[in-house]
């Protein structure tokens, strides 16, 4: 890997060895001298509280993987326009930037190469650092955090004990993956599709481990009901977090099991349908398993148990594979029937949902009717559609009826219509004692356990006399050991290191040991956006006057992918820490633009397969795409940038070949910022014309600059106001900043067709369009303002505000006759066309009086002139 300063230095070199002679628009020369000027001047700092109002202008942090892409440049560029825009509005802004620094990456990065995970994650920041300058973000750097560095992660374990003590961590048992061969635990991203371990291809087994977990799940209703609060999010990542957290209103019911005194516990949403329960299925791990299964089915049953515990959570439920099961041999009573049903154990089910048990309504349920035709299973048909009353030869049926309609087969509750019946089954369950009504959620508790090691140690103490102890705060942070052997082999690699693991208890003084797992890396970037205002604070894990004063973050942008986990978890943390006095807000992220990916141009051969069949775009001719191997024609297609398609365009490239702000300008030009954009040479082309076109038009400005004429131009004028209003309503409210670029094209045109280049109107127009440009295009924005010689920085402008009177467009007057004959005139905006203009006119005093009572035959508007009516 190169070094980063090198990099930064021969990138330097590059700019002044290409740099022209003369007065031309040359990006690789200006961009790197306002990114100087701006860092001397600390034109991106962040104010001191004062009487302005705060803006929070956020991205999504990256992770250091050490390689900047398109899809951070877009994200970053937005958040930059905005953040520029609202401090020159006159709003104090925060508009930081850190690293999501823990994670496996660089663990299988140490592991691949031989280094250490710091060394790893330190260089790509230093690198991707290097890569983000030359893009001019105005970025406070102050305040910049990284999570792997002690001095954040302590505040990380600082807030687990918070959790901790508050009794939202715990641990329990629950199921991780593992690799038999390597006998160590994977995470879920190093399991393969065919659920094989990424280094020892070994098949991954299911094993119970005790692990951490964090109580979301007492959060869960809030989280729901919350989301009404965040008028300022898309929709479809509202539905994505109600659906996540899956609340359903059903029933609880109790089966009893034929000869013991145990019963079968599960909840349905569909307790209408009580009566067609025709089985019911624990899930394989279920602990009544054991004693439910009789003597002649138990080796059928163990067998099926352990080829189930092989199987992940996601091939189990998969909606496309078939569901398989095996009876016990025992029997439940459903208690509304008093029948006898049977006991089966299935892979569809998993212990860790619900009650880990479900009945079986295969006449109502699509899943549980194909589960019943497979082991031919009674199915009994309860409702019907419409209001019929009788069922028509059930046993025909060829698949599932879902929907409501009215009950049958159901004793006292037959004819009553289904969605009732709901609440009429609940109440009779209740009273006969073997039900109640209840809420559930899909969500369940955040397991944070992962048995890594580039992560925050969990600070917490093993005694054992005292049991779990947490580390004293002023113990805190609990360091990660340095010298460590990575091999992705073995126990946790913490679990190896006993000078590390062996400590005396922090509350008898006896031997004890540490816990060995690190937290998920969710928990680092769960609270990243609250260190930003107080990033320095070495006394606490933030000054809560400082967060409450810039927090909620005003406009948070990054991908989709993090619509849920996430965001989930950044609300989570928000609530609680709230609920333990430290923040006084609900929410963390006031509004939330979720930006598209970039997509590059493809070229892939569909006889070929695997990765063979991207072809990359430097061995294929555009005008005749052939696969140079074959000769075989090749498809053309758009899809997100990645190595293996060969289809990537790096952000250094675009920026040595055409300038930063170019970059810039197509990324929020091309596409509206929640689309995806297909890069495209020919359009960023284009966005460099625009810019080489304002360079000529304001550097030919500079030369020709004689005495300024006070003549007002009235429409320059306009298009002048027009540009102001129409960029600060594309900025304000949804933002588009495509309309906006077009709308500075349109002014730009307008000032290049004026006549009269030494007015009063056209020297504002130059100032007006430096001004709008500044957010999207700071570097050349700022340029041309020097060279104007204009007072201070184009970006300490304040921003315009349009004059309505500039707006209005001349009027003239019309002349309205009634049969030829002139009975009056109006006055009318000039540009109104032949509709409006017969509009003005029926409202006019002079048609009102003269056309009353009669019948208007035609009606001739004769625009700039006059309105005919003939009667
Ligand atoms: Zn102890």
């Amino acid at each position: 890997m190169i070094l980063p300063t090198a990099r930064l230095a021969s990138y330097q070199a590059k700019f002044e060895m290409d740099s022209p002679k003369g007065n031309r628009y040359n990006p690789q020369q200006i961009e790197p001298k306002w990114q100087e000027i701006w860092a001397e001047q600390q034109i991106d700092r962040t104010p001191a509280p004062d009487d302005r109002p705060k803006f929070y202008a956020l991205s999504m942090f990256p992770y250091p993987s050490g390689n900047l892409h398109m899809g951070h440049v877009r994200n970053y560029t937005i958040t930059d326009v905005i953040a520029r825009f609202k401090r020159m509005q006159g709003y104090r802004v925060l508009h930081p930037m850190g690293w999501d620094a823990f994670g496996l990456p660089a663990e299988n990065a140490a592991i691949q190469r031989n280094t250490h995970p710091a060394k790893w994650t330190y260089e790509n920041i230093a690198f991707m650092k290097g890569q983000l300058k030359p893009l001019g973000f105005s970025l406070d750097w102050d305040c910049e955090v990284t999570t792997c560095s002690p001095d954040y992660y302590k505040w990380t374990q600082w807030l687990f004990l918070q959790f901790f003590k508050s009794g939202l961590a715990y641990q329990k048992e629950a199921a991780v993956n593992w690799d038999p061969v390597d006998r160590t635990v994977l995470a879920n991203e190093q399991v393969d599709s065919e659920g094989r371990s990424w280094r020892s291809g070994a098949k991954v087994e299911r094993k119970l481990l005790r692990q951490w977990f964090l109580k979301i799940t007492d959060y869960a209703e809030q989280l729901l009901v919350d989301l009404d609060k965040l008028t300022g999010w898309p929709d479809r990542v509202k539905v994505m977090q109600a659906n996540w957290i899956g609340k359903s209103v059903g029933a609880y019911l109790e089966f009893p099991i034929v000869g013991s005194i145990e019963k079968i516990a599960v909840f349905t949403t569909r307790p209408d349908t009580a009566y067609g329960v025709t089985y019911v299925v624990l899930a394989p791990e279920h602990p009544l398993v054991a004693s439910v299964t009789t003597i002649d089915r138990v080796d059928r049953v163990t067998a099926f148990v352990q080829s189930i515990a092989q199987v992940s959570e996601l091939e189990r439920t998969a909606e496309d594979k078939p569901k398989r099961g095996v009876a016990t041999g025992g029997k439940a009573i459903n208690p509304f029937t008093g029948a006898e049903i049977p006991i089966w154990i299935a892979d569809y089910v998993l212990f860790e949902y619900g009650t880990g048990a479900v009945m079986g309504v295969p006449a109502h349920d699509h899943r549980d009717f194909a589960f019943a035709q497979c082991y031919d299973l009674p199915i009994q048909t309860v409702i019907v559609s419409g209001q019929k009353l009788e069922v028509d030869r059930p046993e025909e049926s060829k698949s599932a009826y879902t929907e409501s309609g009215s009950i049958v087969n159901s004793a006292q509750f037959n004819g009553m219509n289904s969605i009732e019946a709901k609440a009429e089954m609940i109440k009779f369950a209740e009273e006969k004692g073997f039900g109640k009504a209840r809420i559930q959620y899909r969500l369940r508790d955040w397991l944070i356990s992962r048995q890594r090691y580039w992560g925050a140690p969990i600070p917490i103490v093993h005694c054992p006399s005292c049991g779990i102890v947490p580390v004293p705060d002023e113990q805190l942070p609990v360091p990660l050991p340095e010298n460590i052997e990575l091999s992705g082999r073995g126990a946790s690699p913490l679990a190896q290191l006993e000078s590390w693991v062996n400590v005396p208890c922090p509350s008898c003084g006896e031997p004890a040991k540490r816990e060995t797992d690190t937290m998920d890396t969710f928990i680092d970037s769960s609270w990243y956006f609250l260190r930003f205002p107080d990033a320095k604070n070495d006394r606490q894990v933030f000054d809560s006057t400082q967060v409450n004063d810039w927090m909620p973050v005003d406009q948070y942008v990054g991908g989709i992918e993090h619509a849920i986990l996430h965001l989930l978890y950044s609300r989570f943390f928000t609530k609680v820490l709230r609920d333990r006095g430290l923040l006084n807000f609900d929410e963390p992220f006031k509004r939330l633009l979720t930006q598209g990916m970039v997509q590059g141009l493809t070229y892939t051969n569909p006889h070929k397969s695997g990765k063979d069949k991207w072809i990359p775009s430097n061995l294929v001719d555009p005008t005749n795409p052939i696969d140079p191997e074959t000769g075989e024609p090749l498809e053309t297609i758009y899809t997100t940038m990645s190595k293996s398609k060969h289809n990537g365009v790096a952000p250094e490239e675009a920026i040595s070949k055409y300038g930063a702000d170019t970059a810039r300008m197509f990324v929020l030009f091309k596409a509206p910022p929640e689309k995806d954009l297909e890069w495209d040479d020919a359009d960023v082309e284009g966005q460099s014309r625009f810019l080489n076109r304002v360079w000529r038009l304001v550097t030919d400005y500079v030369e020709s600059k004689t005495e300024t004429n006070q003549t007002v131009d009235k429409n320059l004028r306009r298009a002048i106001h027009t540009a102001i209003k129409e960029v600060t309503e594309d900025l304000t409210g949804e933002y588009q900043f495509n309309t906006a670029i077009s709308e500075m094209m349109k002014l730009s045109n307008a000032l290049q067709d004026t006549k009269d280049k030494t007015s009063v109107t056209f020297a504002e127009g130059i100032k007006t369009l430096l001004i709008l440009l500044a957010p999207f295009s700071p570097h050349i924005a700022a340029e041309l303002w020097s060279q104007l010689a204009y007072e201070g920085y184009v970006h300490t402008q304040k921003w315009l505000e349009f004059d309505p009177e500039a707006l209005v467009v001349d009027r003239i007057t019309l002349v309205i006759q009634i049969n030829g004959k002139v009975r009056g005139n109006i006055q009318v905006p000039a540009s109104a066309d032949k509709i409006a203009l017969e509009a003005y006119a029926r409202n006019s005093e002079a048609a009102q009086k003269y056309l009353e009572g009669k019948e208007i035959k035609k009606v001739i508007a004769v625009p700039g002139k006059l309105v005919n009516f003939v009667v």
